[in-house]
């Protein structure tokens, strides 16, 4: 999964490079919507939610896409070679000097727009929201606690707890407050969990127009991640190797990495 840093850099170049302009064309290569057109259209704007993405129309329609695992959207001029094969191609979007493709989308719909909701209404409180309130925030705390049983870090997976958060910030912030993200979410203490949440938002804004997220605050290469993608590399606070686990139930689980000294298993 995508983190949702990475689908608000998504929306944000498709929004400037589209929004304010008129299609020439473009087309949905998925069966039940192979009959849509978008030539004459205007773009009014892009927009995400959690990881959820919109591409707005004035006719006040709606195309929801969401990238899962795989999916992604380029951006070329008119004519240029696409970097990836045309068969995984879901849309294409054509405006006079810029094209628009999304490969391999996911959950692809064109609905009015005041239907969006049907995608996104169960999300907890987006973490990428312009203004991050102490409502948000309590909102999200709330949310978080309603299942004390279940492992930290699959709780901090749900979208419908907190959206915008996948595996890269469960493992770094995790590591960040010292927990397992397997300790059950009733072990780790109420302030903490606020914690995790204000930083998760904190991260998650820092890196909102990065093309090469940071969690520990250094761009240089190698150095961006705390515990992520680090097996057996020492741990930057107390130099223990970096261990991994499984996180959920197989076939869904994710790697984990942690430090075993820093976080100790529940
Ligand atoms: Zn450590």
């Amino acid at each position: 999964m995508p983190e949702g840093d990475t689908v608000f850099l998504t929306a944000h170049r498709l929004h400037e490079a589209l929004a304010g302009k008129t299609l020439t064309g473009g087309e949905v290569r998925h069966p039940r919507l192979a009959a849509v057109t978008f030539a004459g259209r205007l773009v009014t704007e892009v927009v995400p939610v959690g990881k959820h993405l919109f591409v707005r129309f004035d006719d006040d329609r709606s195309l929801h896409s969401h990238l899962r695992m795989d999916g992604s959207w380029h951006l070329y001029a008119p004519g240029e070679r696409w970097r990836m094969p045309g068969h995984h191609a879901r849309v294409v979007l054509v405006a006079a000097d810029r094209e628009a493709v999304g490969f391999r989308l996911h959950d692809l719909d064109l609905v009015p727009r005041a239907r969006e909701g049907r995608y996104v209404d169960r999300l907890g409180p987006d973490l990428l929201v312009p203004q991050w309130t102490p409502a948000h925030q309590a909102e999200a705390e709330r949310r978080l606690a309603a299942r004390p049983d279940r492992a930290f870090g699959l709780a901090l997976l749900d979208q419908s707890v907190v959206a915008g958060i996948g595996n890269v910030y469960v493992n770094e912030l995790c590591f960040l407050v010292g927990t397992s993200p397997h300790a059950p979410v009733s072990d780790v203490p109420e302030y903490v969990r606020g914690e995790v949440l204000a930083k998760a938002r904190e991260l998650l804004w820092d890196n909102r127009l990065r093309v090469a997220r940071t969690t520990t605050g250094s761009t240089a290469r190698g150095s961006r991640h705390w515990v992520y993608d680090r097996a057996r590399r020492p741990c930057r606070r107390c130099g223990t190797p970096v261990a991994t686990t499984r996180l959920g139930d197989e076939p869904e689980a994710r790697t984990s990495w942690f430090c075993p000294r820093c976080q100790p298993a529940p």
